[in-house]
């Protein structure tokens, strides 16, 4: 007997069900969600930097049995193969079982984050405190950065050639710095300026010590307290103030990744943005054996501030690597191109209750309603992005019901509220079939940013049916 009406009925065949994943799932798949999160939170953690993820790309790609990609070797199907770009991009590959011809699948997330880098001569003094100078990187709130613990990472490179790897403020009892704020009841005139302009670029100096050096009685020597802490650097790393000019220093929020809600439903942490689509691309190619297709994990860097320069999306390294695996075929790169699919693996901003002024409900993207395609990005009339065919968003939309992978559509907020880009229009300019799908993100480019456990695992699941079998 159905005692559903007729209305009911047809609601069920002709319009989009949404809802909350949440409460549609098994408890098998909320499980596997919270498990996956365990380690995708431990990732977090050490990586922090596009650096350290590449780090933690090429170790777990050696451990599953993956080697350095050689042009000169050839490589049978399944052949696990990575290229590290510089320590600060990396493309992993399985060899597919199909020629290389009919083409390959791709899924690229990238790994910069938004944060403060240091300036090339960051060290000075002002009134007996030690900062140094920075100058962001990618799209911030400049107010969210003070009053911040922050931990140093990042690379120098000394006069000699050696390289120095720093991480300081991660561990207990480590020093941590911050960018100082002023007191409300001083702040009158700074509140009332736009929150634009309350804090400035010039502003985020970050506060690294007060000791002077202690000097002979009679020393008239000035700027004794940065001249302290580069005494502490050289005892310490061996480094001079000149060490500076030739480094990639950031500083980045000093906390760990956090269970979010008495539910512990979410996760807060830095650097989602796009390590939620990183992680996953990365734990489905390590699982994919033996693919039909070849496939292709790709972390970029630089994607924040417009994809530029040799480890960004719009370097010629990852066509290179397609090139050169092409030739390795006896077919040409073009070839390869037109028969490739690529997921443009990039958050999409969750739909905030707080603020659902510049959001239009119907064509947002929720927490815990899977993956978000994302036909297009852009801003004033689409300018600026791929805008992906009714044909791939048909294809992918089809994959991810077979494969039981919760999903939705996203837009990057209302019409005319602003809008911004992924790396989706550069793979596309490739002549590649490409749709942005990634997780919902709360808070977006803040140094701590929520997503949802369900989501971050739909977004695994979403790569591996992607990559195939
Ligand atoms: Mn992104
Ligand atoms: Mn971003």
């Amino acid at each position: 007997m159905n005692n559903k009406s007729k209305g009911k009925e047809l609601k069920e065949k002709l319009l989009m069900q949404r809802g909350n994943g949440a409460a549609s799932v098994s408890g098998d798949v909320l499980k596997a969600s919270d498990d996956y999160c365990q380690a995708y939170m431990r990732f977090l953690d050490q990586g922090k930097t596009e650096r350290e993820c590449v780090r933690y790309a090429v170790t777990q790609a050696k451990r599953s049995g993956f080697v350095p990609f050689d042009p000169d070797h050839a490589y049978p199907p399944g052949s696990k193969i990575y290229v590290n770009n510089r320590d600060k991009a990396a493309a992993l590959a399985v060899v597919g079982k199909k020629s290389i011809r009919e083409g390959i699948r791709i899924v690229a997330a990238h790994i910069d984050s938004p944060r403060l880098d240091l300036k090339p001569c960051p060290l000075f003094e002002k009134n007996d405190l030690a900062f140094f100078k920075t100058h962001y990187y990618g799209g911030i709130k400049k107010y969210q950065w003070t009053a911040l613990p922050l931990a140093l990472h990042g690379r120098i490179i000394k006069k000699d050639g050696s390289v120095l790897d720093l991480r300081i403020g991660e561990e207990a009892g480590e020093p941590q710095f911050c960018v100082t704020d002023l007191l409300p009841h001083l702040a009158g005139e700074q509140m009332a300026k736009t929150m634009a302009k309350g804090i400035r670029g010039e502003d985020l100096n970050i506060l690294i010590g007060s000791r002077p050096f202690r000097d002979e009685p009679e020393s008239q020597e000035s700027d004794l307290v940065k001249l302290n802490i580069m005494n502490w650097l050289y005892e310490k790393h061996n480094l001079v103030e000149a060490d500076f000019v030739s480094a990639e220093l950031e500083l980045v929020p000093a906390f760990k990744a956090a269970h979010i809600g008495f539910d512990q439903s979410m996760i807060g942490a830095y650097g989602q943005d796009d390590r939620v689509c990183a992680y996953p691309a990365l734990t489905a190619i390590l699982e994919r054996e033996a693919p039909e297709h070849t496939i292709l994990a790709v972390w970029a860097d630089k994607e924040e501030i417009g994809s530029n320069g040799s480890t960004g999306m719009q370097s010629a390294w990852i066509s290179q690597m397609v090139e050169q695996l092409a030739e390795l075929e006896q077919t040409r790169a073009h070839r390869v191109w037109a028969n490739s699919r690529c997921l443009s693996a990039d958050v999409s901003p969750a739909f905030d209750p707080t603020y659902h002024s510049v959001f239009e409900p119907g064509n947002s993207c929720f927490l815990n309603r899977g993956v978000v395609i994302t036909k297009y990005t852009g801003s004033a009339g689409k300018s600026n992005t791929s805008d992906a065919s009714a044909e791939f968003v048909g294809e992918i939309r089809a994959l991810l019901d077979q494969s039981e992978i919760l999903w939705q559509t996203g837009e990057l907020g209302k019409v005319d509220a602003g809008g911004g880009g992924t790396i989706a229009k550069f793979i596309a300019n490739l002549n590649v079939d490409v749709v942005d799908i990634g997780a919902p993100v709360l808070s977006m480019h803040a140094p701590f940013e929520v997503v949802s456990k369900l989501d971050v695992y739909m977004m695994h699941k979403a790569a591996l049916a992607f990559f195939g079998s």
